[in-house]
């Protein structure tokens, strides 16, 4: 199958590629073209998928396409954005059309889904599977959510349960003994399918101080606010919220290790001086980085990992 052949057969599909009031020409040209209005500004953020890195290489393409997607379109909900279209950077093995027609639909599924059509990339023949994504979306101006305006005082809260995504990824990786528990389905979907926070985020426009998505665990990306405001934070370990299918699975102890540093969560932590949307976990003080409140848990010997 000829370059052409594939992206126009694949990418180029009514579905997944359409044009919206932003952009002005898709795929098909040397470039696409976007219109944004004076009053907006355009958010850009790109991530990198590497098989056996990212997913195991023998995921189902439909699934590899839907992380692929939510995870990317996450920094833009971390961001307050409203997503306008995305690029796709692809290396492939072999054209395998079986593969593309579902990798298609699960890309379509989300474009769909967050209203985010696919405008333009790169196809590339390599040794290994590689997906990178590039995300733009658009805030009114002056409204992005940044990491950098947390005040001694807000409180520090989490849009949902955490630790789904690092539990999951022992099952992802076939762990026999976990795959036959009944309670791992959740995890594997929020593993593949981790539905990024765009609406919630927009809710948050005028209210957090600062935001981000929680992508390598939640200790670890809070530090990222306390440097980029110069802040610390104290985090209430017991009031960060779980899945009953992560306890159910792990234990109490051990689901609180994995929403605390375990990653691949993409619900958003943020600050604000009061919000009614949100979990309550912690506060924002004096200081310079996270620590955690929680005699017990500590006493347990908390790690990061
Ligand atoms: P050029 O040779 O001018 O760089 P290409 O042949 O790489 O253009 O791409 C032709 C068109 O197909 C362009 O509009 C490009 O954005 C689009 N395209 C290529 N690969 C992809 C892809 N993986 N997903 C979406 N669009 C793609
Ligand atoms: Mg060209």
């Amino acid at each position: 199958m000829k370059e052409f052949e594939l992206i126009e057969q694949y990418f180029q599909q009514q579905k997944l590629s359409w044009c919206n009031s932003h952009i002005n020409l898709s795929i098909g040209d040397d470039c696409a073209v976007l219109d944004i209005p004076s009053q907006q500004q355009l958010c850009i953020s790109m991530d990198t998928l590497i098989e056996d890195v990212h997913f195991p290489k023998d995921a189902k393409p439909f699934d590899i396409a839907t992380r692929a997607l939510c995870v990317t379109l996450s920094d833009l909900a971390a961001m307050g954005a409203t997503p306008i279209g995305f690029t796709l950077g692809i290396t492939l093995p072999e054209a395998n059309p079986s593969w593309l027609n579902n990798f298609s639909q699960g890309l379509a599924d989300m474009a769909q889904r967050y209203q985010c059509p696919l405008m333009g990339g790169d196809t590339t023949k390599g040794p290994i599977l590689v997906i990178t994504i590039q995300v733009h979306g658009v805030v009114e101006k002056g409204c992005a959510l940044t990491r950098s305006g947390a005040c001694v005082g807000d409180k520090v809260y989490v849009s949902g349960n955490m630790g789904d995504g690092g539990g999951a990824l022992p099952i992802v990786l076939a762990d026999p003994a976990l795959k036959k528990a009944e309670s791992v389905c959740p995890l594997t979907q929020h593993f593949y399918k981790p539905l990024p926070q765009i609406e919630f985020a927009q809710s948050l426009i005028g209210v957090a101080s600062a935001c981000l998505d929680v992508s390598d665990g939640l200790v670890q990306d809070l530090n990222h606010i306390c440097k980029k405001s110069g802040v610390g934070i104290e985090l209430n370990a017991s009031k960060v919220p779980l899945s009953a299918a992560l306890v159910a699975l792990y234990g109490r102890e051990q689901a609180l290790q994995y929403a605390l540093s375990g990653g691949d969560d993409y619900q958003l932590a943020y600050t604000a001086a009061h919000c009614e949307n949100g979990i309550c976990v912690g506060q924002v003080v004096a200081g310079n980085e996270v620590s955690i409140l929680d005699g017990e848990l500590l006493a347990a010997g908390f790690q990061h990992f």
